[in-house]
């Protein structure tokens, strides 16, 4: 069950976090994947730990958020199965405190970056039979996290993109979900923590490991493991669908 063997796959943000344990994954399962990292020396570290463990993996430079580096990387990929619209950057603020330009990065990211991917990436997928599209979204998009505007907004445009992308290329045989995790532990938040409660860490990530209804993070690896059931034959009746995986955050 869930083999990817041979399928090629493209991972953005694949050298940290939720997207280096879709990485791991998937390379297990049999992939070849394809690190697009703006952190060149994250995406060169997974590359050497999944081919020392035997996988296939490649790294590459590039800022999703310019359109012609996308398609110069997509270019040296080449074939594509399976992409997954991972990397995105957060931002703490209110609508009457996001400046234009943390607005603007946030989006050039998390929306632009996604469509530059999905620009090049569909008309790849169709000339080789269909696909799979997965994107990465978070439950901001569906409840509105406190001092998250930009970020929420980016996330909402992504749970969009998604259903509009799942109905255009319904018959050229591509599938296109996203996922929504609540607080995951990764390096994102770790940096978020230090970056705004330095010296009170340990307490912060108590707080907000119990803020969420499990009582705990999630863990990179269990965002992975959704990851590789969407994107994999078995798979093959789920389309146009946000999969929150949260501990309970949106029901409970
Ligand atoms: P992370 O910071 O650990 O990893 C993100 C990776 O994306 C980094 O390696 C970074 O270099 C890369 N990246 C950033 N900007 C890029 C760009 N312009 N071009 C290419 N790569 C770029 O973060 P994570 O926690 O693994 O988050 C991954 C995704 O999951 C993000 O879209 C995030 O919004 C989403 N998410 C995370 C959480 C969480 O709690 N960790 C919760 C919900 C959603």
């Amino acid at each position: 069950m869930f083999k990817l063997t041979n399928k090629s796959v493209i991972i953005t943000g694949g050298g940290s976090g939720i997207g280096k344990a879709m990485a791991v994954l998937f390379a297990q399962q049999g992939a070849e994947v394809h690190i697009i990292e703006l952190n060149d020396q994250a995406a060169a570290d997974t590359v050497s730990e999944i081919t020392a463990a035997g996988g296939k993996a490649t790294g590459y430079a590039c800022d999703v958020s310019k359109q012609q580096q996308v398609i110069d990387t997509f270019a040296k990929v080449g074939k594509i199965d399976i992409l997954i619209n991972n990397a995105g950057i957060a931002h703490i603020g209110r609508a009457d405190n996001t400046s234009t330009e943390d607005f603007e990065r946030v989006f050039n990211v998390n929306v632009k970056g996604a469509y530059n991917c999905l620009y090049v990436a569909i008309p790849a997928l169709k000339t080789n039979g269909g696909g799979v599209i997965l994107n990465t979204a978070s439950i901001a998009a569906s409840v509105g996290i406190t001092d998250r505007f930009a970020y929420s907004m980016s996330k909402g445009a992504i749970h969009a993109m998604t259903l509009s992308v799942a109905r255009d290329y319904l018959h050229d045989n591509i599938r296109c979900n996203c996922i929504s995790p609540a607080r995951v532990h990764t390096p994102f938040v770790d940096g978020f923590i230090a970056k705004n409660y330095a010296g009170r860490e340990d307490e912060i990530f108590e707080k907000l490991s119990k803020s969420q209804p499990i009582g705990r993070m999630g863990k990179p690896e269990e965002v992975a493991a959704l990851a590789l059931y969407l994107c994999s034959d078995e798979a093959g009746f789920i389309t146009g669908t946000d999969y929150p995986i949260d501990g309970g955050f949106i029901t409970l």
